[in-house]
């Protein structure tokens, strides 16, 4: 049985093991919307209810699919990247509602990643949202970060509901501060009575093979509500539902989700060309075009030497 987390808010319970819906679409893997679709009936056939994805993903149409003619109840937390734009955040809102096919949006988060969440950049979204919030269109709101600031500011706001911050058992892609910096940020933000959902557990895939240890290490934490990992297959989510229920994994099952089931995708969003990972690519799999990182799947060894060298958090293995 996979572990849950009650939300009060919402009502409800939702698995502590989330699917992250990044990874599988047109800025990662590309899976078409019914490859998408398998993932996502795979993952609430074995007992997933949580699913975070987000309006700049592109894979509105996978969940969708992959929902369609589904029973049960299932939480989904999607994410605006309209910034100081009022009218941008409420196409997004609208966009969700008509591509997820759903009457409300369980929870919208603004698209904080690397930017700091203040007043200026963020305050016509978030009042944006808690509009939307006290219509009923939206059940919670909040914000997602890849900085431990970004978190305190956030639990010190009355109107944020849910928190989803960056942290892994290495701190890898934490902006300002280590892993047990983040993780007391964390805690407070968590008593402060924000929800709480990690990303990056595996780094963007960085950590796969301890994948078991990266896991333990987020689940571990007891103010950590959720997490959501990215899984492109059907085997995957297979792999991560045993893991999460302590349930045995078979050979076979880890052999064909390990590593080498995976391809090195370079964020285009997210890579600002600045050439370090292509320095260091003893295999010559890496170069610059139009400013941007990109990799011969023929020569990449999926080493991960080039990876950690990333500031952005750019390389990923999915
Ligand atoms: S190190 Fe990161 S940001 Fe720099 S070129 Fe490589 S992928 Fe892009
Ligand atoms: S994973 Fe290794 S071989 Fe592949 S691009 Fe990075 S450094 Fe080069």
């Amino acid at each position: 049985m996979l572990e849950t987390s009650y939300i009060p808010k919402l009502d409800r319970t939702v698995t502590r093991l989330g699917l992250g819906a990044l990874p599988m679409g047109p800025l990662q893997r590309k899976l078409t919307p019914d490859e998408g679709a398998e993932v996502v009936r795979a993952a609430v056939a074995n007992g997933i209810t949580f699913i975070d994805t987000a309006t700049m993903y592109g894979t509105y149409e996978h969940i969708a699919r992959g929902l369609l003619g589904w029973n049960g109840t299932v939480t989904i937390s999607t994410k605006t990247h309209a910034q100081k734009d009022r009218s941008m955040a409420r196409e997004h809102i609208e966009k969700a509602l008509r591509e997820l096919n759903r009457d409300r949006i369980d929870i919208m988060l603004c698209h904080g990643a690397r930017n700091p969440f203040s007043e200026e950049l963020w305050g016509p979204t978030l009042e944006t949202l808690c509009s939307a919030r006290e219509k009923g269109i939206i059940g919670m709101v909040g914000v997602s970060t890849h900085l431990i600031q970004s978190v305190r500011d956030a639990a010190r706001n009355p109107e944020i509901d849910v928190i989803h911050p960056l942290i892994n058992m290495k701190g890898m892609g934490i902006m300002d501060g280590t892993a047990e910096e983040m993780l007391e940020a964390i805690r407070e933000a968590h008593s402060a009575g924000k929800f709480i959902y990690a990303m990056k557990s595996l780094a963007g895939g960085n950590f796969v093979p301890e994948r078991e240890k990266a896991l333990r290490f987020v689940f571990g934490q007891k103010e950590i509500d959720a997490a959501v990992v990215g899984m492109v297959t059907p085997l995957e989510v297979e792999w991560n539902v045993r893991f999460a229920s302590g349930l045995p994994i078979s050979e076979e099952l880890a052999q064909k989700t390990a590593l080498h089931s995976k391809r090195l995708s370079i964020l285009d969003v997210v890579c600002v060309g600045c050439g370090k990972c292509v320095e260091h690519c003893e295999n010559n799999a890496l170069s610059l075009v139009d400013e941007k990182a990109r990799v011969d799947h023929e020569q990449c060894i999926l080493c991960g030497y080039c990876a950690p060298l990333c500031e952005r958090l750019a390389i990923r293995f999915v």
